[in-house]
């Protein structure tokens, strides 16, 4: 099944909601450019890829993937997200993405470093602060963009830390980059929880991926009180009913450990996770996780998707269906590239900024999105969701810009 296919499902939908013309909506069915090699690791070939879907609004921007599954599908699809969240999110960047078909966690320090270096090697041309910036994504970090970076500032011969973004401190990087993501997605949790559960004490949560993203949100709601009751990583997750202390388990996770080894709790697999009686689950690993095989067995009445594209399109049917809440990636994940914007443009101008003040930044930031997107919600009476009410404001503002450039001619 191609996820790209299942996703532009939603953009047809959203012609009709929004009477786009044919001629518009063709804009944004192809990437603009699609770029693929395969990197040669010790006689091993890693097929590898990077995609610009659009760049009217800006340079490409988005994230490069490490994953034993990655293929041109999934990037094309994460490429196509990327725009839409960054013209929902009203950062000058078009979308794009990346990726390289290997397994980092059976690879030691040195081939990861071979691999990172010969992925810019062979893209090096197409990338650059005002073409198109990468960033960290799934089993990605900083260190490996600091190999890139240099990679890259070695082939043009001149210093460029603009050309990617979550960097280590040290090479221009900023601090808040590291759990912005989390950081939006609480806002808007906290948003959504004031409007549609306001009255409603203990609020259970599930969280799915305890990564970068999973385990920073699963962090900052605990210290606000959310009882955590379930975590899970690749192995598998755990639930008890009492909830966790999320502290303990981090420290446990980063101590090299699988959440599903956790002494306390109940040990779940990853299928019956997602069935968990909770009221809210948030989706933090990887694509497609509630499909139409799934979706009637989901309890959470409010599924918050911190990772790109967790739900599938006839899934969202489902759940819509039975009118549960879905808060749409391309919103609630957007924290990460709004941070990773304000290191470029911090690194662009060779201003220093307060981290304060660009914490302050962010939240303003990801509670106007959340409230335009609510706005939108609201005037259509509940009759779109969520999502449609997002992909509506970005797609309407990516082809304003394309009409201005006079790419769209009626
Ligand atoms: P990460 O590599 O840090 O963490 C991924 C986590 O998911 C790991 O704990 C892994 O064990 C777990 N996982 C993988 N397969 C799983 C499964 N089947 N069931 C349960 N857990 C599973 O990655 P991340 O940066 O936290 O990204 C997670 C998701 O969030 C991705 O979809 C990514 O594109 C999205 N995202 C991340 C950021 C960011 O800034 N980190 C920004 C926007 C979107």
């Amino acid at each position: 099944m191609s996820i790209f296919n299942d996703n532009l499902k939603r953009l047809k939908d959203l012609q009709k909601i929004e009477n786009i013309s044919d001629e518009e909506i063709q804009i944004l069915l192809e990437p603009k450019q699609v770029n693929y090699t395969e990197l040669d690791i010790n006689n091993k070939k890693y097929p590898a890829w990077r995609i610009i879907y659009n760049q009217a609004l800006g340079p490409g921007k988005g994230g490069i993937r490490f994953h034993p599954e990655v293929n041109e599908d999934e990037i094309r699809s994460l490429s196509l997200w990327m725009m839409l969240k960054n013209s929902l999110a009203d950062i000058p960047y078009g979308g794009a993405k990346g990726g390289v078909k290997f397994n980092p966690k059976k690879a030691d320090l040195s081939e990861l470093e071979e691999v990172s270096r010969k992925y810019i090697g062979a893209f090096y041309k197409y990338l650059g602060q005002d073409k198109d910036i990468p960033a960290p994504d799934v089993y990605t970090n900083s260190q490996i963009m600091s190999w890139m970076l240099d990679e890259f500032e070695k082939r043009v011969g001149q210093c460029e830390p603009g050309m990617i973004t979550g960097k280590p401190i040290e090479l221009g990087g900023i601090k808040l980059r590291s759990d912005a993501t989390a950081q939006g997605g609480y806002l808007v949790t906290k948003e959504m929880v004031s409007k549609f559960l306001e009255n409603k004490k203990d609020l259970t949560v599930a969280i799915q991926g305890f990564g970068n993203a999973g385990h920073f949100i699963a962090q900052k709601l605990f210290e606000d009180g959310f009882k955590i009751t379930a975590v899970s990583d690749s192995k598998g997750g755990i639930y008890k009913k009492e909830g966790f202390d999320i502290l303990k388990l981090i420290e446990f996770k980063q101590n090299g450990n699988s959440v599903n080894d956790y002494s306390f709790g109940q040990k779940v697999n990853n299928a019956e996770f997602l069935e968990l009686p909770v009221d809210i689950l948030i989706l933090a690993a990887l694509e497609n996780q509630i499909t139409e095989n799934n979706a009637n067995k989901i309890q959470a009445s409010y599924i918050l998707e911190l990772a790109n594209g967790p739900i599938n399109y006839k899934a969202d049917k489902i759940l819509d269906s039975k009118q549960k809440i879905i808060i749409p990636d391309i919103l609630i994940n957007s924290g990460g590239v709004i941070a990773s914007y304000f290191e470029w443009a911090q690194n662009r101008t060779g201003q220093i900024l307060d981290e304060d003040y660009l914490r302050n930044l962010l939240d303003k930031k990801m509670k106007t999105n959340w409230q335009r997107v609510y706005n939108k919600y609201e005037e259509r009476g509940g009759e779109i969701t969520l999502r449609q009410a997002a992909y509506a404001i970005a797609i309407n503002k990516i082809l304003t810009a394309e009409k201005l450039r006079g790419h769209i001619k009626k």
